[in-house]
């Protein structure tokens, strides 16, 4: 087996430093698809994961135009002034088909990327929302490698990425803006059930009555949810990241999530979940992409396919077929 090469050692000591330019080429590594990358990628995650230090990672979701960023850059600046070091990652699968991927747009953070204790970092691009999550999850693990204590993943909700950046996250946010009535209308299916809190923005100048009731009737709404496993019970809050108002104490909100959760032990359980349904992830996503690649597979799958569609096979006895191949 190949020795480790130098490189990736000195890059994981520059990132537990943590210098930024060195975390940036340590995601760069982690997002490459060139095979040795990758291998290189897996070394260095070995090197960072056990200086990953105690952090909180927050899932920040919601519609196009609700404020995501400009939540983000109030909220990210104002953790910094409590001292923290806050990274800013994303997921969004269609940032390679669009260009426009969120985060894509640095000076939409302006402020807060220019600070020396925030590191921001467009999502990954990949055709495939797996993808995209993996690479953002071992992204995750250097960022607090570096010495970040607070990750912030931010999410379009295309597909099925609100549910995957839950499930690396402690907790969820959604953000809503008043609506004309019905608050849950347009909402996806289970997006409320994975909310430990859901904010309100733009509460300011005549939006502030509105953002109010919206408040009301959401938190109305929550009650009829069965309580959590981590036995929190969401909360809704009004906030104006424009104005930066409200934005401390959904800071709070976030504090008192994690000292129940810590102290019913919620919090190392779910992220033991977390690691073990990665796991499994990795697993069956790597089957998955051997086996696709295998070039036997390639050329017969076209041709099975065909048959298939003129009913000459069945869809059971050419997946053995092409099953079979593969071991070959
Ligand atoms: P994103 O697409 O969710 O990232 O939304 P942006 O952060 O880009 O914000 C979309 C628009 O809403 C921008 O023009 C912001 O200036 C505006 N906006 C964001 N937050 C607030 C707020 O709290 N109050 C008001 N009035 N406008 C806001």
């Amino acid at each position: 087996k190949e020795k480790p090469s130098l490189d990736v050692m000195l890059l994981a000591q520059e990132i537990i430093a943590g210098n930024h330019t060195a975390l940036s080429k340590g995601i760069t590594l982690v997002e490459s698809t060139v095979v040795k990358h990758q291998e290189q990628a897996q070394l260095l995650i070995e090197k960072c994961l056990p200086h990953a230090n105690q952090s909180i990672r927050i899932g920040i979701t919601g519609v196009p135009g609700v404020g995501k960023s400009t939540f983000i850059e109030s909220f990210g600046s104002y953790l910094t002034t409590l001292g923290k070091k806050v990274a800013v990652l994303a997921v969004d699968p269609s940032s390679s088909l669009s260009h426009g991927s969120i985060l894509g747009d640095k000076t939409r953070m302006d402020t807060l990327s220019q600070n020396k204790n925030a590191f921001i970092r467009p999502s990954a691009s990949g055709d495939s929302l797996g993808g995209v999550a993996r690479k953002t999850r071992e992204a995750i693990i250097l960022c607090e490698a570096a010495g970040f204590d607070t990750i912030i993943i931010e999410t379009v909700g295309v597909g099925q990425s609100e549910t995957v950046v839950h499930s690396m996250v402690d907790f969820f946010l959604l953000l809503k803006l008043a609506g004309a009535g019905d608050e849950l209308q347009g909402i996806k299916r289970g997006i409320i059930e994975m909310a430990d809190a859901i904010v309100i923005n733009k509460a300011d100048g005549e939006n502030e009555k509105p953002a109010r009731l919206a408040k009301a009737a959401f938190a109305k709404a929550l009650h009829l949810y069965p309580p959590k496993d981590s036995q929190w019970t969401p909360k809704v809050r009004t906030c104006s990241a424009l104005k930066h108002k409200g934005i401390s104490e959904i800071w709070e909100l976030i504090v008192s999530y994690k000292d129940l959760t810590q102290e019913n032990r919620y919090f190392t359980r779910k992220r033991h979940e977390q690691n073990t349904y990665w796991l499994l992830q990795t697993i069956e996503n790597s089957l998955k992409e051997n086996f696709y690649r295998d070039p036997h597979v390639k050329k017969r799958l076209p041709i099975l396919l065909e048959q298939l569609s003129k009913n000459r096979i069945s869809p059971f006895s050419a997946a053995r077929e092409l099953l079979s191949l593969k071991k070959e």
